[in-house]
């Protein structure tokens, strides 16, 4: 929050002033240096197993020593949740992936057919699955269940917008969560698929949620802001997708970066906004460049980026993202990295 005051006070002044400020050092910008000391301080992730064994007194929960033994037909029950509630929902284990399990709600059986599980298995298995990996690292493999298999789950009940989801609190030993599932796993939303399953699309979104995934066993804490931005940009890098977000950033331009927006109806303004930095950063500085800001090791938020910046030569976030080398000096950040993303689908 101490950053975001340091971006607003130097924005400002690029606009007033305009081509005198391209005049003065830009090495200048006030950088209050309590602010930098609290931004560089560490956040503790909130570790739901550290929690109930603190404050619940649970007993150290150990990994499974062995994986669930399932065949086909199997079923489950799995809580899934939507904006208001956390429901048990009745699930039967439809294909067996090399590396993901897909269950579908028992009562809406009729409502996706084997044919495009089995698709939608595949393509998870020999694109999403490879590729967001490479590009990031790895999921918790096997988690606390034991099982190298990801689940996931369609169901009816996740509400009227989201197609999919991911949630941390899954991953979390079974019995520390109170509605966890105690699997690494993905839920998908027949309400919003049932209007066709188009398996370009599905992949694309898998490869959002994978990202979530991955992040959550590499980097628990990371800022919001960014973890949504470099999952938009992991459909849009692997999967061609075109990045619609940033239309709706492009509404509100003065949406602020490092921010994330409690409304859902807030919230594509600042996908757009992630995913427009993180793109113009990529294709500025390379993908190699982008890994290392994603590193595990790395900082948080915007810091992570100022750090690689600096070690490429370059002046630094608060200065590359203001006047620093860009070629027009006086223009935001944010029309640079909107000039500069290509739409697959324009
Ligand atoms: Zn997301």
């Amino acid at each position: 929050m101490n950053l975001r005051g340091i971006f607003a006070v130097c924005a400002l002044s690029g606009l007033l002033f305009g081509s005198h400020v391209q005049a003065q050092n830009v090495g200048a910008c006030p950088a209050p240096q309590n602010a930098a000391e609290l931004e560089a301080l560490p956040v503790p992730p909130r570790d739901r197993t550290e929690l109930a064994i603190r404050l619940l007194g649970l007993a150290s929960p150990q990994p499974a020593a062995a994986p669930p033994n399932y065949q086909i037909g199997d079923k489950e029950f799995f809580f899934v949740v939507n904006d208001d509630e956390s429901i048990p929902v009745q699930a039967t284990l439809r294909v067996m992936g090399e590396h993901i399990y897909l269950w579908v709600e028992s009562d809406a059986a009729n409502e996706i057919s084997n044919a495009d599980l089995e698709a939608i298995a595949h393509v998870f298995d020999t694109r999403v699955y490879p590729e967001t990996r490479a590009l990031w690292g790895d999921e918790a493999n096997p988690g606390f269940d034991g099982d190298s298999h990801i689940y996931g789950v369609f169901t009816n009940g996740l509400g009227a917008t989201a197609a999919a989801y991911f949630s941390s609190d899954n991953s979390a030993p079974a019995g520390t969560v109170p509605s966890g599932n105690g699997h690494e796993m993905f839920m998908f939303n027949l309400d919003v698929l049932a209007y066709g399953i188009d398996i370009p699309s599905i992949a694309s979104i898998v490869a959002h949620e994978f990202h979530h995934m991955i992040r959550h066993n590499l980097q628990p804490g990371m800022e919001l802001w960014m973890n949504e931005g470099l999952s938009e940009f992991t459909q849009t890098y692997l999967f061609d997708d075109p990045g619609y977000a940033v239309f709706d950033f492009m509404y509100r331009p003065d949406t602020q970066l490092n921010t994330w927006a409690e409304a859902g109806d807030l919230r594509g303004y600042h996908y757009g906004a992630a995913l427009a930095w993180i793109t113009y950063f990529y294709e500025r500085y390379g993908i190699e460049a982008l890994e290392q800001v994603a590193a595990a090791n790395s900082q948080r938020g915007l810091l992570a980026f100022d750090q690689v910046l600096q070690q490429m030569g370059e002046p630094g976030v608060m200065i590359c993202l203001l006047i620093g080398s860009s070629p027009m000096p006086s223009i935001r950040w944010t029309m640079l990295a909107f000039t500069t993303i290509q739409y697959s689908g324009f």
